[in-house]
C-alpha cells in the first residue's frame, strides 16, 4: 500500500500529491499530529483544523474508506506504520517553512520510497529566475510562469488498516467558521458567483464583512484548492468583455500573488521568522512598553480604528486587512513594540495564521521587511475616517461607542479630555499622545537607518 500524508492540505480535491499516491495504487490518506507544529498554534487554528479533519474523515469514509489520525512526532509515526503495514511508497505535499521544511527532510530520511510534490503554491520559489524582495517584480514574473491544472480528486483508497487514533475535539476561543474542503468550496463558489466581480472596488469597505472572500483560512489549511480558484479566475479574465470586471477579477489573483511573495520571501530567508528582512545600521530600539502591549492585546488603547480590529480577532479569529496593516503600524510606530510581539499574539488567535503571511505582513507593516516605502506610519484616525467613514465596523466591535456619532468617534483621539468626559462612556482615553508619538516612533526608525 501506499501512505497520502495529508499536512496543510486537508482536501481531496486539487490535491496533486494525493493524486499521485492514488494513480500509484491503493492508498491510505494519514494525518500526523506533530507537537512542535501544534505548540506553534494556536487555539482558534487548531480547531478549525481538528474539524477539517473529521470532514476530511467522512468524506473518505463515503468512499469505504477513513482519514488515520496520529499522534507524535512525524518521522516516528510513519516508522511505526511502516513497521506494522506493507508501506511501498510515501506520498505528501511540499511545505515552505522552516519547521515544516525540518519535518519534510526527515520524512526523506525513511527507509521508503518518499515523493513530495508542488501544491501549496501554485509557482515555487525555485521555479522563479531569481530571488525578489519587493512585489511588483515577483508578480510580473510569477504571472507569466505557466501554472498547473487543477487535480482531479482520487477514488483509489484502501480500506481500513488497523492504524488511526480517534481524532480528538478542540473548543475555539472565537465564533470560527465552519471548515473542510465543502465549505471552502462552497463560500468560493459564492464568492465567485455573487462578489468577484466587485472585489477591487469593495475590498476596502470594511464594514461589509463579504466586501472580501474570507477564504484564508481554509488556504491556510489546505481546505480549498489554489488551481482550482485560479483557473476560475483566469477562465472570467479570459471569457468577459468587461475591462472593469476583469479589474476586479485581476485583483484577486494579485492578491493571492501576495501569499506566494511572502512563501518566496521566506523561503530564501528562513531567519525572518525570528530575524529582521532588513538589514539596519543600528539596531531598531523598540520601547516595549508591557502595559501598552497589553491594552493593545485587549483592544483597550484609545484609538478606535485600531481597538476594532483587535476586538475582531479576539472575537472571531479574523481581522481585515486593512485593519491588520493599522494595529501592525500602530504597535510597531506608535506604541514602538517589537513586531514579534505582534506576530506571536495574531498566532495565537488567528484562525487563518500562515506563517509566510503572518511574518511577512508583519515585517512589511513594521518597515523592518519588504515595503518599499522606507518608514511608513499609517494613521489610523485618518483610515477609519477614510474606509469606516459611518464608524459602522467600529460601533460593530466597539458597542462602548454605539450612542456616539461617526464624526465623534473618529475624533475621539484629538478631542480634549473635557469633551471625552462629558460622555462619560466605558471606553478608555488615548493611551498615548497621538501626535507626539508620531514624531518619536518616526525618529526611532530613523535613528536605526543611521539618518
Ligand atoms: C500584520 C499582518 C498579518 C497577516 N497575517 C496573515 C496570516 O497569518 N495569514 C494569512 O492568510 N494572511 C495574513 N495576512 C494577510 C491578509 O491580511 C489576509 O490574508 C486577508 O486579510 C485574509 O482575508 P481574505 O481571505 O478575505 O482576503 P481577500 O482580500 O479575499 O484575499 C484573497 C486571498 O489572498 C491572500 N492575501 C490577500 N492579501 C494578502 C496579503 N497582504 N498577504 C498575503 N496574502 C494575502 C490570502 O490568501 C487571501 O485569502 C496578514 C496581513 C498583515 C498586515
Amino acid at each position: 500500500m501506499n501512505i497520502f500524508l495529508h499536512r496543510d492540505d486537508l482536501r481531496t480535491h486539487d490535491n496533486r500529491g494525493l493524486k499521485k499516491a492514488s494513480e500509484n495504487g491503493e492508498t491510505v490518506p494519514v494525518y500526523i499530529d506533530d507537537p512542535r507544529i501544534r505548540k506553534n498554534t494556536g487555539r482558534n487554528k487548531k480547531a478549525f483544523r481538528k474539524k477539517g479533519l473529521k470532514q476530511l474523515d467522512s468524506r473518505y469514509r463515503r468512499n469505504r474508506s477513513q482519514l488515520h489520525y496520529r499522534k507524535g512526532k512525524t518521522k516516528g509515526e510513519l516508522e511505526k506504520i511502516i513497521g506494522e503495514n506493507n508501506v511501498e511508497k510515501i506520498f505528501y505535499n511540499r511545505s515552505y517553512t522552516p519547521l515544516k521544511r525540518k519535518i519534510e527532510a526527515e520524512i526523506e530520511e525513511l527507509d521508503v520510497e518518499t515523493h513530495g510534490f508542488q501544491d501549496r503554491l501554485l509557482v515555487e520559489p525555485g521555479e522563479l529566475s531569481k530571488e525578489y524582495g519587493t512585489f511588483s517584480p515577483f508578480y510580473r514574473e510569477w504571472k507569466k510562469i505557466k501554472k498547473s491544472k487543477p487535480a482531479e480528486r482520487p477514488e483509489n483508497f484502501a480500506e481500513n488498516p488497523e492504524i488511526s487514533e480517534k481524532i480528538p475535539g478542540k473548543e475555539a476561543s472565537a465564533d470560527i467558521p465552519e471548515a473542510g474542503e465543502e465549505a471552502g468550496l462552497k463560500r468560493w463558489k459564492d464568492f465567485r458567483d455573487n462578489r468577484l466581480e466587485k472585489y477591487r472596488d469593495r475590498r476596502d469597505e470594511i464594514a461589509r464583512p463579504n466586501s472580501v472572500s474570507r477564504l484564508s483560512m481554509y488556504y491556510s489549511s489546505g481546505m480549498l484548492g489554489l488551481r482550482k480558484v485560479l483557473e476560475d479566475v483566469e477562465n472570467l479574465i479570459d471569457r468577459d468583455e468587461d475591462s472593469s470586471r476583469i479589474r476586479n477579477y485581476a485583483k484577486y489573483r494579485n492578491e493571492l500573488a501576495w501569499r506566494e511573495f511572502f512563501y518566496q520571501v521566506l523561503w530564501h530567508n528562513p531567519g525572518t521568522v525570528e530575524e529582521n528582512y532588513r538589514n539596519f545600521e543600528n539596531a531598531v530600539e523598540w520601547q516595549n512598553s508591557q502595559e501598552e502591549l497589553e491594552a493593545w492585546k485587549e483592544g483597550r488603547t484609545g484609538v478606535p480604528f485600531v481597538d476594532a480590529g483587535m476586538r475582531e480577532l479576539l472575537e472571531s479569529g479574523y481581522m481585515h486587512n486593512r485593519t491588520r496593516q493599522n494595529v501592525a503600524s500602530f504597535l510597531t510606530k506608535h506604541l514602538m513594540i517589537d513586531w514579534r510581539e505582534g506576530a506571536r499574539f495574531f498566532r495565537k488567535h488567528l484562525v487563518d495564521h500562515d506563517t509566510a503571511s503572518n511574518i511577512g505582513g508583519w515585517q512589511w507593516a513594521a518597515s523592518t521587511g519588504t515595503d518599499s516605502v522606507s518608514i511608513r506610519i499609517f494613521n489610523p484616525v485618518k483610515q477609519g475616517r477614510k474606509y469606516d467613514s459611518e464608524a459602522e465596523y467600529i460601533k460593530h466591535w466597539i458597542p462602548e461607542l454605539r450612542g456616539l456619532d461617526p464624526d465623534s468617534i473618529h475624533n475621539w483621539v484629538e478631542m480634549s479630555q473635557e469633551e471625552r468626559n462629558k460622555y462619560d462612556l466605558d471606553y478608555p482615553d488615548p493611551i498615548i499622545n497621538f501626535n507626539q508619538r508620531y514624531h518619536v516612533g518616526k525618529k526611532m526608525f530613523e535613528n536605526a537607518l543611521g539618518r
